[in-house]
Parts: C-alpha cells; sequence; structure tokens
C-alpha cells in the first residue's frame, strides 16, 4: 500500500518551547502549521523548566540588556557568537512581556510587577554586583510557558501530530528541505509529511548520559537526522553539568535554590565555594561550581558514607520562602529522598543538563552548512531552534535562565523567516520516491529478525560509557579509549534485535529508532572532545588546563561522514554595539 502524504506549509518537528513558539508566529499569519511531536505536546521537556527565563526587565535590582549580553559572552567563555547574543539579550525584554500578554502566570512583586530571582552568573555593571534577572513562577516556570504556548496555538489553529515520531527528514536532489517521513506510535502506520519549509525543534540529548536531569525522550533525535541529512553538528564537545543534582539520582535542584540564598558545603561542614569563587560564590556559573565539587570529593572532602557527594543547604531560610518560593523543589525532596529542605540539607552531584552544541544556524535560525566550494551557507527550507540548534548564543557554557530564552526568542525569529521563505516560495517542490527511500529504509531495518543484543542493553551501555569517558573532567587517553569503544558498540548496533514486531504503540521500535539517533549524538560529543586541546567553559581538560584564545576561538563541526572535524571562527562582532575581547574569566 502507498504511504499517505500529507501537505503543509510549514511543518514543525518538536512541541517544546520551540516548536510552539514558532508554531504560533505561522499559525496567526494564517499558514497551514504542522507540529509533529512524540509525546504530548505539553509533556515535552519544557514543562520539568524549573527557575526562570532571563530578561533585564529591572524589577527588582537595576540592570539593562548590556549587562544581560555581557554576562552571556562572559559565561560562554567567549565561543558565542556576539552578534546573537546583542539579538537575543534585546529582545528577551519583549518576549516575556509577550509571554506576559499571553497569559503566563508569572510570580508577583509587592507592586505588581513580574517576580525577578538571582541566578547563576548574573551582575550589574560589567562583572559588578549580583543581578536579579530571572523572571519566574514559582519553581515552575516552564510548565506556566508550555501550557500557555499550546492553549494559544490551539486557539489559532495549529494542526497538532501528537504521538508521532519523526524518522528522517526528506531533502530533495538539490538538498532542498521538503518535510519528513513520521510514524504514528499509535498505529505503527508511516505517514509522509510535505512542506514547503521544515524546522527541526527537537530539544536536548540528556540521555547520552547515564545522570542526567533530561526526560527519557531527550534523544537528540533532531541532531541526528541532521547529521544523516549531511549538516554537521556544531560544539558537541561542550555539554553542561548542572551543579545540583540529587546525588545518585540525577534530577535537578533548581539554580533557583540559590539564587533564594541556598549555598554548597563539604564534609567538613565548610562553605567551599568561597575558594574558588570570592565573589559570585554559589552563583558563579554552572561549569565553575561543578568542578569545584568534584574537586572536593575527589580531594576526599566528600559527604556521606562514600564521600561521593556534597551537600545544598536551604534550612536557614525558613519554611515560609523555603515551601513558597520552591514547592517543585520541596516535593521532589519529599518523594525522591524522604526530607524537608526547609529542615535537612540535600545531598547533591552534577549531573548531564543541556547541550551547548548542536545543529548550526544563523540568527534567524536558518541552518547553516560548510558550502562544498568555500563558507558555510543556508540549507534552503531548513531551519532549527531551541537545545537542539546551536546558534550559538551559549557557546562553551550556558548561563541558568538563558535556554528558556533561546527557545522563545529563537523560536520566533525561526517563524518570522519561514513567513518570508514561504512567501519567496509558494509551491510545494516534488516528492519522487527515492527522496523518501532512505529514510524508509531506516524503519524496515527493524523489520529484521532473529537474535541478538537487545536496545536496553546497548543503550545501558552507550550511557555508561559516556559518563564514564566523557564527564566533567576529560583528557586525551580516556576519550580516545572511549571513542574505541564507541566504534565497538556502533557496529553491534547493527546485530541489535526486536523481539516485538507487532505494529500497535510499539514502543521497543521507538526506543530502537531512539538508540541509533543516541550513538550518533555521543560519537559527535567524544569526536569534538577530543579533538579540542584547550579547556574551556563546560569543557574541562586535564591535560590541556589552560583557554588557549590563539588556537581555538573556532567552533567545532563533526560531520557523520568519516566522523570528520572541522572548524570555523567564532562570530566576535555585535550587532550595534562593540564587541567584547576575551578575558581571564573570573567570579
Ligand atoms: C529539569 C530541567 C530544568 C530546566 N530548567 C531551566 C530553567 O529554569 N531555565 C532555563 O532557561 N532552562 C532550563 N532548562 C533547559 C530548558 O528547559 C530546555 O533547554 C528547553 O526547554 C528545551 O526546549 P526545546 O523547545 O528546545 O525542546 P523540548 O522542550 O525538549 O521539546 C522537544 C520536542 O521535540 C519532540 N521530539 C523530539 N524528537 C522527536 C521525534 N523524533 N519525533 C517527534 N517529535 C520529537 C518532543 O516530543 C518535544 O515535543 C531545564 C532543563 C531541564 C531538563
Amino acid at each position: 500500500m502507498p504511504i499517505p502524504h500529507r501537505k503543509f506549509d510549514a511543518l514543525i518537528i518538536g512541541a517544546g518551547g520551540a516548536g510552539l513558539n514558532a508554531a504560533l508566529r505561522l499559525a496567526s499569519a494564517d499558514l497551514r502549521v504542522a507540529v509533529v511531536s512524540k509525546v504530548f505536546p505539553t509533556r515535552s521537556h519544557t514543562v520539568a523548566a524549573q527557575g526562570g527565563v532571563n530578561a533585564a526587565l529591572a524589577n527588582v535590582l537595576p540592570d539593562n540588556w548590556h549587562w544581560h549580553m555581557f554576562d552571556t559572552v562572559k559565561g560562554s567563555d567567549y565561543l558565542g557568537d556576539q552578534d546573537a547574543i546583542e539579538y537575543m539579550c534585546r529582545e528577551a525584554i519583549p518576549t516575556v512581556y509577550e509571554l506576559e500578554h499571553a497569559g503566563v502566570p508569572f510570580s508577583r512583586l509587592d507592586n505588581g510587577k513580574i517576580y525577578q530571582r538571582a541566578f547563576g552568573g548574573q551582575s550589574q555593571d560589567f562583572g559588578g554586583d549580583q543581578a536579579a534577572r530571572t523572571c519566574a513562577a514559582a519553581d515552575r516556570t516552564g510548565h506556566a510557558i508550555l501550557h500557555t504556548l499550546y492553549q494559544q496555538n490551539v486557539r489559532a489553529r495549529t494542526h497538532f501530530f501528537d504521538e508521532y515520531f519523526a524518522v528522517d527528514l526528506i531533502r530533495d536532489e538539490e538538498g532542498v528541505a521538503i518535510g519528513a517521513l513520521t510514524l504514528d506510535i499509535e498505529t505503527g502506520e508511516p505517514l509522509v509529511i510535505e512542506a514547503k519549509s521544515t524546522l527541526l525543534a527537537t530539544g536536548g540529548n540528556g540521555q547520552v548520559f547515564r545522570t542526567t536531569t533530561n526526560a527519557f525522550i531527550n534523544t537528540g533525535d533532531g541532531m541526528a537526522m541532521a547529521l544523516r541529512a549531511g549538516v554537521p553538528l556544531q560544539d558537541m564537545e561542550f555539554y553542561q553539568f548542572h551543579p545540583t543534582g540529587v546525588a545518585g539520582k540525577g534530577m535537578l535542584i533548581t539554580e533557583g535554590a540559590r539564587g533564594e540564598g541556598g549555598f554548597l558545603v563539604n564534609a567538613d561542614g565548610e562553605r567551599f565555594m568561597e575558594r574558588y569563587a570570592p565573589r559570585a560564590l554559589d552563583l558563579a556559573s554552572r561549569d565553575v561550581v561543578s568542578r569545584s565539587m568534584v574537586t572536593e570529593i575527589r580531594e576526599g572532602r566528600g559527604c556521606g558514607p562514600n564521600k561521593d557527594h556534597v551537600l545544598l543547604k536551604l534550612d536557614h531560610l525558613g519554611a515560609d520562602v523555603v515551601h513558597h518560593r520552591l514547592p517543585g523543589i520541596s516535593d521532589i525532596c519529599r518523594v525522591f529522598l524522604g526530607i524537608d529542605p526547609a529542615k535537612d540539607a540535600i545531598p547533591v552531584f552534577p549531573t548531564a543538563h543541556y547541550a551547548m552544541g548542536g545543529i548550526p544556524t544563523d540568527r534567524n535560525a536558518r541552518v547553516v552548512a560548510p558550502a562544498r566550494h568555500g563558507p558555510e551557507e543556508v540549507v534552503p527550507g531548513l531551519y532549527a531552534a531551541g537545545e537542539c540548534a546551536c546558534v550559538s548564543v551559549h557557546g562553551a557554557n550556558r548561563l541558568g535562565g538563558n535556554s528558556l530564552l533561546d527557545i522563545l526568542v529563537f523560536g520566533r525569529a525561526a517563524g518570522t523567516d519561514i513567513l518570508r521563505y514561504v512567501a519567496e516560495n509558494p509551491n510545494h517542490r516534488p516528492m519522487r520516491d527515492a527522496d523518501i527511500e532512505p529514510a524508509l529504509a531506516r524503519l524496515q531495518r527493524w523489520e529484521r529478525t532473529g537474535d541478538g543484543d537487545s536496545v536496553h542493553a546497548v543503550k545501558a551501555e552507550l550511557r555508561k560509557l559516556m559518563e564514564d569517558h566523557c564527564g566533567v573532567f576529560r583528557d586525551h587517553e580516556t576519550m580516545a579509549a572511549g571513542v574505541e569503544k564507541l566504534n565497538a558498540l556502533r557496529a553491534r548496533v547493527e546485530d541489535v534485535r526486536l523481539q516485538d514486531h507487532s505494529k500497535v504503540f510499539n514502543t521497543a521500535r521507538i526506543e530502537a529508532l531512539e538508540l541509533d539517533n543516541l550513538v550518533d549524538v555521543g560519537m559527535a560529543t567524544l569526536m569534538s572532545a577530543l579533538h579540542r586541546e584547550e579547556s574551556r567553559g563546560a569543557h574541562s581538560r586535564v591535560d590541556f588546563p589552560e583557554r588557549d584564545d590563539e588556537r581555538w576561538m573556532r567552533h567545532s563541526l563533526y560531520a557523520r561522514d568519516g566522523d570528520r572535524m572541522d572548524f570555523k571562527p567564532v562570530r566576535t562582532k555585535p550587532l550595534t554595539v562593540e564587541s567584547f575581547p576575551p578575558k581571564a574569566r573570573v567570579y
């Protein structure tokens, strides 16, 4: 039976904040928009975001977007592209007001303005005192934003394909993106969605690590789809480990807990961040705090019988602040640890959290790839936004509260550029059977029967491998061994077989497709980390402990074809203000 086709002006893969903000822009302009999501939209990982979204509203302390921009450039360890950072920090202010007007129930100050809390790496006046820039709805900000955007999309008549899995992009002979092959998870039937433009908004890939704050669905599908379509991934070595994951479990205790006044102590009860970041203390940026914690533990000052974590103290804040400003954290502590954070310290350890790298795009969310002759060019019809993309505004390290901002600002920017693109390219391009063939083959590969490893076993091995060989501290020997093991594992994936070949709600097949994606994204991360011979932001090499601006003010690009590495210069010119030249990064 021929595969059914549906046609839309725009296809958006992913219903998190990035996908939904783009969809809203397009549907409000009366385009026919399809949003595909492998889970019901409001279950996307954006719903889990706790602490808040950054904008220099100056509701609590003095602030302006220049300082936000400086903090972001510094936080990125000077690897972020300054044109994109300027754009994001300026757009932050209208973006948050737009959300407010769309109905996001932000927490309020006594004067009725939006509540803002301090977060890591925020300053007043170019590195001065601590600012309070993170706009919050208690500690459930992502939940508030995602539900509002979903409801606004329903009103704007966005067409949702809930619980459809995107298998691969479809490009025509000339390389133009013309849609995607999807799978209806409920029935197991394939569906081709043809579109004049396609946006990847598939979120992060935290599941590539064993201990992570990320949901099970964060398997880097969009990044792997881009790789298979010949687009290299950018800066994949920069993976953020959040300092305060629940020790041994991984779920997140928001940086807002330290923003509200919480702090870390070691086994001696010492507030050790005083030694590593004398000014910013526990609100230094995440890479700095994570490394300090691991150093304390390595030097024998860890807490607990195994000396394998440190403690986050909130008890001095009083039950009122803890339960009112951090209700979600209180719940997590009660349910998973059986403690009340207003009374007991929380055991914490760094946990895999956020991909700074991803699909390379420009400021308009257009995917850019190296051209065959000369520098990069735009891939026609293809866009990426949100955590799967790399604009790059986070460079080597993202500041807390800047990802919700990134997904909203660049989701919207994608919508704006897609409007232009579809106006200029009003017709669907023809789709031939041959264009769909590679995507279909990928689906059919999992029909093979026989004996072999299980998806589950190989995935567990991969996640352990990544944690052991590409964690907070790295060196050549460990990573080279990691690449070798991952190559062996990649070969074994060929022999993985499914036991269940039924069609209806066959989640085993979905997990198998995700495993393919995780392996590709894992290799991108390891190869990029192996090649960058310096320490910058979240990428910390024991064998190259210094930042090396002369050699490495460059973005890395990993191509799947032959595991090739390439590099391109950082864009250091902002749009309207003067550049911030690299300086030593102290907090
Ligand atoms: C626990 C936690 C707390 C966080 N807190 C904050 C915070 O306070 N502030 C902040 O700025 N950032 C925070 N972050 C980071 C931020 O929430 C995420 O980076 C951001 O929400 C990602 O949004 P997104 O739209 O890119 O993707 P997501 O929200 O992850 O959505 C991805 C979408 O893609 C779909 N999808 C993926 N693959 C496929 C496929 N193959 N087929 C079909 N659909 C697919 C999914 O179904 C989903 O709809 C937090 C992250 C975590 C994990």
